[in-house]
């Protein structure tokens, strides 16, 4: 079996979003064939409530899907149908936006830790118009699985071994799974050869290339080139990490903001309905 090298190593830039949040990026608007079929990754973890209190008021998408993954904290979710939600620690809403939402996503609290994760991924163009949709997922209905006292995993999407990830029928079928591996170990994962894969680190370090040469920090992300296996491995210290991996749609991109389309005609189209009050295309409820 090969195991997948380190292809390119980026530390996640400082970044202000929505009303003034001030978060780390990954990845994201710059060239997203790299990244295929993921558009972006956002990592808000936050102590500061002058950092994060702003939140992101109303504002659109279209022709993607957000995986929010909350680790510590509050958020409010609400979109301009009445549909809410809360989102609190460990759980999930995986957000199809399809032809076209208004939300906004604000902060609960106050003060405090605030951690969270928002993933972008793309949608084919046979689906960028498909009604829009919600997953809200709770703590209690994400699978662990622990493997003798070396790992542990998440299944957020996807599977990992016997356990199936509660975000379902995404289209672009996504694995997505939050995994520690303990001190002194050795981690290994088979993935299909194609796919897309990264991991981001959000604890500890470890080695990501199969030969222990470079340690990967917190806050930085693994692009992974091709091959069957990822391969972990661990010194002194555990390390927690997200892994997304997903089969490029390779389809041309034309993106602005929070709109993802195909071509400039679909954008322009995009942006000249939310001016004419038509954007919102389906009636949805959660
Ligand atoms: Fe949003």
């Amino acid at each position: 079996m090969s195991i997948r090298p380190v292809k390119r190593l980026i530390k996640a830039k400082p970044t202000i979003e929505g009303a003034g949040v001030h978060l780390r990026r990954a990845f994201g608007f710059g060239d997203p064939s790299e990244f295929d079929p993921f558009l972006l990754l956002d990592d808000f973890r936050n102590e500061r409530p002058e950092d994060y209190l702003a939140g992101f008021p109303w504002h659109p998408h279209r022709g993607m899907e957000t995986v929010t993954y909350m680790l510590h904290g509050k958020i409010r979710h609400e979109d301009s149908l009445g549909n809410k939600g809360e989102l609190r620690s460990g759980d999930i809403q995986w957000m199809t936006a399809g032809s076209g939402i208004i939300h906004q996503e604000m902060p609960m609290q106050k003060d405090g830790l605030m951690r969270g994760f928002q993933l972008w991924v793309n949608l084919p163009s046979e689906s960028k118009m498909m009604q829009p949709r919600y997953q809200d997922i709770t703590i209690a209905d994400v699978p662990e699985v622990k493997i003798d006292n070396q790992a542990t995993v998440k299944v957020l999407a996807g599977t990992f071994k016997d356990a199936h990830g509660p975000v379902t029928d995404v289209v672009s079928k996504p694995t997505y799974l939050d995994i520690q591996v303990e001190q002194e170990t050795e981690f290994i994962y088979d993935l299909p050869t194609n796919d897309t894969s990264m991991v981001y680190v959000i604890g500890g370090n470890g080695y990501f290339d199969g030969q222990k040469k470079k340690l990967v920090l917190d806050d930085h992300l693994v692009v992974f080139g091709k091959g069957e296996q990822i391969k972990v491995t661990t010194a002194k210290e555990p390390v927690r990490f997200l892994l997304m991996s997903g089969t490029p749609i390779n389809e041309p991109v034309a993106w602005h903001g929070p709109i993802v389309m195909n071509t400039r005609e679909e954008l322009v189209n995009a942006y000249d309905e939310l001016n004419k009050g038509s954007f919102i295309k389906h009636e949805y409820k959660v």
